[in-house]
């Protein structure tokens, strides 16, 4: 489903991603894993046709996402780490203008919005206005934005961060219930829970570049000490015990 060969982003003269070469297939729940500035956000981005590549290329279902932005866009959905949304629009006046932009017919838009709405507990606030909703309710309406059009490939940067216990469920479910439909979430975490528990693999990036790639398992076998736990690789991989006291609260 998505393809990255040498993929890389400078700005300036810092290179945030260094070459990257990936592939996610279809029914696969994917995650980047990796600390602050590693260069997730960029790589969803230039994914999600926000960022043009500095050099490298990108395939999603077999279309060049960089000469094709708009016919890949139709196949994705992209959930930023900070979603924008139009406070002053009620929830399903918000998803009526997503639906517009994506192209979906009127009368599947407004079925699809009914259904979305009411997996996601916002049908009783849809005439509200979205301004007045919690952070865990406009992550759920971003993501209902996200999934209108039945993106083949959904995109998510941070999906868990701020979330209470339900919302978290929630999301796994749609991560799930989208791999087990045969397509592809690609999603972004510093947590190694969200890794853990919601990815059937996961890429350990570090300064821009791929530094570990497998399944939880096979990571968790490739970690030092015997110990077979995902952070002890992820550690050896990201070095620096600044990281010992960030995993100490990620653990809880
Ligand atoms: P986080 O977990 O903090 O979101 P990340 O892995 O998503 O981190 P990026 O946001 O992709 O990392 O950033 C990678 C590096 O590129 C960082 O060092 C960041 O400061 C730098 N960077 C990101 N955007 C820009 C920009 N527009 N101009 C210059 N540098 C940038």
């Amino acid at each position: 489903m998505i393809r990255l060969e040498a993929l890389a982003k400078r700005y300036g003269r810092f290179d945030a991603v260094q070459g990257i070469d990936l592939h996610v297939r279809e029914g696969e729940v994917f995650g980047l894993l990796g600390p602050n500035g590693a260069g997730k956000t960029t790589t969803l981005k230039m994914l999600a046709g926000l960022l043009r590549p500095s050099s490298g290329s990108i395939r999603i279902a077999g279309i060049d996402a960089v000469a094709h932005p708009v016919e890949v866009k139709r196949l994705t959905g992209y959930v930023p780490d900070r979603p924008y949304l139009y406070e002053k629009l009620a929830a399903d006046e918000f998803l009526e203008f997503i639906a517009g932009i994506y192209e979906v017919p009127e009368a599947e838009a407004r079925r699809r919005a009914d259904e979305l709405l009411e997996f996601f507990s916002l049908t009783a606030f849809r005439g509200e206005l979205v301004e007045g909703f919690s952070h865990g309710m406009k992550q759920r309406l971003v993501l209902a934005a996200a999934l209108l059009h039945r993106p083949r490939l959904l995109i998510v940067d941070e999906p868990m961060v701020g979330l209470d216990p339900k919302g978290v469920r929630l999301i796994k479910q749609v991560f799930r219930h989208k791999a087990e439909q045969g397509d592809t979430v690609l999603l972004s975490t510093h947590a190694l829970e969200v890794a853990e528990e919601v990815c059937d693999r996961v890429a350990i990036v570090v300064g821009g570049r791929i530094a570990a790639l497998g399944t939880v398992e096979e990571l968790r076998s490739r970690s030092i000490g015997g110990r077979g736990r995902l952070e002890d690789l992820f550690m050896q991989l990201v070095g620096g015990d600044e990281w010992s006291e960030v995993i100490r609260v990620l653990r809880g």
